[in-house]
């Protein structure tokens, strides 16, 4: 089901908008549905009641929690079984973030993530990405949605955007503490920009050189890192929202002094912040990742040299996360 038709359905059963605002809060935020039909002064058309128990069963069917996987640094990967066994992954994030996936598995085909291995597998409709943020609100509060989960958000657009608004209005979360995270494609910045609900947005670089960055991301838009960071700082510009850079430092491959300088050259003076992180060592992927130690080098020369950059170790790295990794171990354990 996606929100425009959960929206249509509601609306035939006889629901007003206030209704309609009324039923979609609750459901965002994962609280006893009943309640709000009960509140004084509320009243709902005997239609609607005698169609709603239909419906919010169906919302409470699109997903559910098949395994949670704690981290020590206060981070709980979610793995989200969908109506249709499909499995994606929800991270919740410390402070109050939540990771959610658009889509079961990912066309782009990053080289060191598990997602792209199998292709893309289905799209996850508007109503289950919300229904990622209601599970994780049964759990704890969810100030912060970012699109970093499985998949590429803008290769499910419609989807990604009725989510973003609900978001956006009466799912409480603030514009810029929506991410959106992309390997850039111009068809989502022109379509960011229209949106009465713009949120930040967040850019995977992770090289400075074209030919690099078509072989680590084969099927990404052919936008060279110069065009990528175009479009970002125009975004940056048009909604006051600085630009995350997203950079997965792999070793001897994007971790040399040619990359540092690069980088200095591409992002002095941009509105954005460089965000580091590095690679999380995965079997059958022929990447490693770099000492910490030359994390921080890295990270320090960038600093000193102008460039603001946070160096990160990826939430739910000590339960062996990743992007795509806790689906791949899922599928696993269902066929031994
Ligand atoms: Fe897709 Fe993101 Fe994985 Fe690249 S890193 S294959 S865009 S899910």
């Amino acid at each position: 089901m996606r929100i425009h038709e959960l929206k249509q359905r509601l609306r035939e059963a006889g629901a007003g908008p206030s209704h309609e605002q009324r039923i979609l809060r609750l459901w965002s935020h994962a609280l006893p549905r009943n309640s709000g039909r009960r509140l004084p002064g509320t009243f709902f058309p005997s239609s609607l009641l005698e169609a709603l128990p239909a419906i919010e069963a169906e919302l409470a069917g699109l997903a559910r929690i098949h395994a949670v996987h704690p981290g020590a640094d206060g981070s709980e990967r979610l793995l989200v079984a969908l109506a249709d066994g499909q499995t994606v992954e929800s991270v919740l994030l410390p402070r109050d973030g939540l990771c959610v996936s658009s889509q079961v598995g990912c066309a782009v085909g990053c080289q060191f993530c598990m997602t792209g291995r199998d292709g893309l597998l289905r799209q996850v409709g508007s109503a289950e990405i919300i229904a990622q943020v209601a599970l994780a609100r049964m759990r704890r509060p969810v100030r912060k949605v970012v699109f970093m989960g499985m998949g590429e958000p803008a290769h499910n657009l419609d989807n990604v955007m009725e989510a973003i608004d609900l978001l956006g209005t009466v799912g409480n979360i603030g514009h810029k503490n929506i991410v959106f995270s992309t390997v850039g494609d111009p068809r989502a910045f022109e379509r960011l920009l229209q949106q009465r609900v713009r949120p930040a947005l967040a850019l995977s670089l992770h090289t400075t050189k074209a030919e690099l960055r078509k072989r680590l991301l084969p099927r990404a838009p052919g936008l060279t890192p110069e065009e990528v960071v175009d479009a970002g700082e125009r975004y940056a510009r048009a909604t006051g929202y600085p630009i995350q850079y997203q950079w997965t430092l792999l070793e001897a491959v994007n971790d040399g002094q040619d990359e540092i300088d690069g980088i200095v050259k591409l992002l002095s003076g941009k509105y954005g912040v460089l965000n580091m992180i590095p690679f999380n060592a995965v079997d059958g992927v022929a990447f490693s990742r770099p000492s910490w130690e030359r994390c921080e080098e890295i990270a320090r020369t960038l600093h000193q040299r102008g460039i603001l950059t946070k160096l990160r170790n990826s939430a739910g790295q000590d339960v062996d996360g990743g992007c795509g990794q806790l689906r791949a171990r899922a599928a696993e354990v269902r066929v031994t």
